[in-house]
């Protein structure tokens, strides 16, 4: 997918820490450093991908984004406009303009609302149509999700978990976002499932001209979906490439350990696999210096010392690491 010049989402050197323990008098005394200093574009029509482990910051990286939580530092530049500390009465219109897809499509649709106003909801937050005028663009999206009208008469436990997804889709395009975050949205659902509804992600981007912020755990799934790829450890953002570039020649030894990791259909295919020693660091604790280097098998002294800096190794590939390759 051909990127644009300029961004329509760009991050940058954005931190977020949240209290944990407590002192005898009631303050905290401990900090989890979710987000780290971090940066990262996002081009009109791709799809950018977060891509690491539970718990690497990627989740809080788009509650950052579309404002759920403010960041402690950094920018969040939306349209050319920093969003980053905009009071919250300001940052409301916007999220009609981010909409999010979540990973459990049961527990993110309220049981108790039929499947038309779940998706006519954020019509009726953002918008001023009419009942009928949402009614109406209800069942067209509806048809957009490969369901039917009828359907908007039913409950979410009615639906499969693929279908609860669509109805989780038609909400997001509702509004007709500019760019939808999906956070694990396929992570849930059967792997044949997985790839209709990747599929269905992607010919509503073409259709409606989207940009997506999609997040996952699953290298398999980033790869069948994104345009570019930022890998993340430890609320570090480690490398971000170009899907190909990243799958056939990965930098960062953090990077060539996820993907060492994932299984190949074809058995002529030798993969070398690295290990990744020892135990993720607590994200209270943050390693100094490279926040891999307890872990990494190249680590040297450098290392333990000094935050490595971002190397652009090829055109639009990056890597934070001192000794890349
Ligand atoms: Fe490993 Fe050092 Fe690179 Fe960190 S900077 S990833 S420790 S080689």
């Amino acid at each position: 997918m051909a990127a644009e010049n300029k961004p329509l989402l760009s991050v940058r050197n954005v931190s977020k820490q949240f209290p944990v323990g407590k002192s005898f008098f009631g303050r905290p005394n401990k900090w989890v450093h979710a987000v780290n200093n971090v940066s990262f574009d996002i081009y009109p029509g791709e799809t950018f991908s977060l891509v690491g482990e539970s718990g690497c910051g990627k989740s809080t990286t788009s509650r950052l984004i579309n404002r759920l939580i403010e960041p402690d530092e950094g920018e969040i530049i939306f349209e050319g406009k920093d969003i980053a500390h905009l009071p919250e009465k300001e940052v409301r219109p916007l999220r009609s303009e981010m909409q999010m897809v979540f990973q459990d499509p049961y527990g993110s649709l309220n049981p108790r609302m039929k499947v038309q106003d779940i998706i006519g909801e954020p019509m009726l937050i953002h918008t001023k149509m009419s009942p009928g005028e949402r009614l109406k663009r209800v069942h067209e999206l509806l048809g957009v999700v490969g369901l039917s009208p009828a359907h908007g008469e039913r409950y979410p436990h009615e639906f499969s978990g693929g279908q609860r997804q669509r109805i989780g889709i038609a909400r997001a395009l509702s509004v007709n976002p500019k760019l939808i975050m999906a956070d694990e949205p396929v992570s849930a659902l059967d792997v044949s499932i997985q790839a209709q509804v990747l599929n269905l992600l992607r010919d509503v981007q073409e259709e409606y001209n989207l940009t997506y912020l999609f997040i996952s755990h699953d290298l398999a799934v980033v790869e069948m979906i994104s345009d570019r790829i930022g890998v993340m450890y430890l609320g570090h953002i480690m490398e971000i490439a170009p899907n190909e570039e990243l799958y056939a020649d990965p930098q960062h030894p953090y990077t060539q350990a996820l993907l060492s990791a994932v299984p190949v259909a074809d058995p002529e295919i030798e993969k070398k696999h690295v290990l990744i020693e020892g135990d993720l660091p607590s994200p209270t604790n943050i390693p100094k210096g490279c926040p891999f280097h307890t872990r990494c098998p190249r680590a040297t002294d450098k290392c333990k010392g000094e935050v490595p800096p971002t190397k652009e190794v090829r055109p639009g590939h990056f890597v934070n690491c001192h000794f890349p390759g």
